[in-house]
């Protein structure tokens, strides 16, 4: 057929050779995925992982991160995420009906909490809080449907009884759902830890810190090994229409395989950062799972076999500082930047009130306002220098 220019232009075509290699992958953007003929488009099958069907059901760029992120943290089957907090809301809205009781840590990531909350007044379920680091304070009723955990926890960064937390709700026939953002399934394997070899149902990672690296990027995911969960979240991730960019897909891909080598460099970095700010009088308490000092240090000992731990460090400064004084160290600091995230190149503080956070008694950690740095890829000398600085300011 001899086709007019712009006719031409539309159907323009050059097909990459069958012998192309490169060191990424292809970039894929697509809404519309054309079959090749009827029989492509009615043979078609979701549960079929090479199902190309439409844009929102994946595309080679979001299946080949998929598939990437399920290997790092241990499972087999993945989906992909805008968010972190997009990747908590899809297992929310696939495991919870009215009526059912959903277990929270009371240092989950707040936005979590915030959206239970949510689900809470609008649709009747019911939300209970634990103790992440007191079994007994995990009283699951026949209603219970679904456990979060978070290892470690956010901002406080209690690492949690995680072994026997996970048994006791396999006992009670609750699914179990790790926020798995910290440990990014480096620190250690939410699908095969400890000596019994226990796992977790399912993770979100908020691929936004780690996996992306960037700071620039957002996107999560959920991760299973079970293919009847999958499913489950496959259909759940449909109807919802979610779904990202293959461009971003792209991003977090080149990034991953730097992750390691960034999660070790930033924990190591924690270490140094937390071992001189021990030494420092402002302070009323730090907090690091892998401190000896503190109180979740065995529960963190036992999963991260490898002494692993993310590049977050938290301290709460003695009662005496006020917000005033906070804030002025705060805005003190040179290198770390002021902002929410963690996981990137560039250091970070933020401050907390914790009475404004906890819904429980937290009798193992001092008073005082809280500041957490989440330490980035600059040389530990110059981050403890600026928090030095920092004091300096604060106490001059
Ligand atoms: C950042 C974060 C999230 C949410 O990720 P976003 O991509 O920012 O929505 C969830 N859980 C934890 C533990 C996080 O730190």
């Amino acid at each position: 057929m001899k086709l007019h220019p712009q006719t031409a232009l539309v159907h323009a075509e050059r097909k990459a050779p069958q012998w192309i290699n490169t060191i990424q992958p292809p970039i894929y953007r697509a809404s519309t995925i054309i079959f090749n003929d009827t029989t492509a488009l009615f043979d078609r099958h979701w549960t079929d992982p090479y199902d190309y069907s439409y844009g929102t059901h994946g595309t080679p760029s979001t299946f080949t991160l998929g598939d990437n992120i399920a290997q790092i943290e241990g499972g087999e089957y993945c989906l992909l995420c805008p968010s972190g907090l997009s990747a908590i809301n899809l297992v929310n809205a696939c495991f919870l009906a009215t009526g059912d009781e959903v277990w929270v840590a009371d240092n989950i990531y707040g936005p979590n909490m915030e959206h239970l909350r949510n689900l809470e007044s609008r649709y009747g379920i019911i939300v209970k809080v634990y103790n992440a680091i007191d079994i007994n304070s995990f009283q699951p009723t026949e209603k219970a449907k679904l456990l979060w955990l978070e290892a470690a926890g956010s901002v406080t960064l209690e690492f949690p009884n995680l072994i026997n937390l996970v048994k006791k709700a396999k006992a009670n026939n609750i699914l179990t759902a790790l926020d798995n953002t910290w440990g990014a399934g480096l620190a250690f394997n939410a699908f095969d830890f400890s000596q019994e070899h226990l796992t977790v149902d399912m993770t979100v990672h908020a691929l936004t810190k780690y996996p992306s690296g960037g700071g620039d990027i957002l996107m999560g995911s959920v991760v299973t090994r079970d293919q009847a969960l999958h499913h489950k979240l496959f259909r759940a991730h449909a109807i919802q229409g979610i779904a990202i960019s293959g461009d971003d897909a792209a991003q977090v891909q080149r990034s991953l395989a730097s992750m390691q080598l960034r999660y070790e460099k930033q924990s190591q970095s924690a270490i140094k950062i937390l071992q001189w700010l021990k030494t420092q009088d402002a302070f009323a308490q730090v907090l690091h799972p892998a401190d000896p000092d503190n109180i979740s240090h065995a529960f963190w000992k036992e999963t991260c076999q490898n002494e692993q731990s993310a590049g977050l460090v938290s301290v709460i400064f003695k009662a005496e500082y006020d917000m005033t004084a906070i804030r002025k160290f705060c805005d003190h600091l040179k290198l770390f930047k002021l902002g929410f995230s963690w996981g990137g190149p560039v250091s970070l503080v933020m401050l907390y009130n914790l009475n404004d956070m906890r819904h429980l008694e937290h009798s193992h950690l001092q008073k005082g306002l809280l500041v957490r740095f989440c330490i980035g890829l600059e040389d530990a000398d110059d981050l403890i220098e600026d928090i030095e600085n920092g004091l300096k300011a604060l106490l001059g």
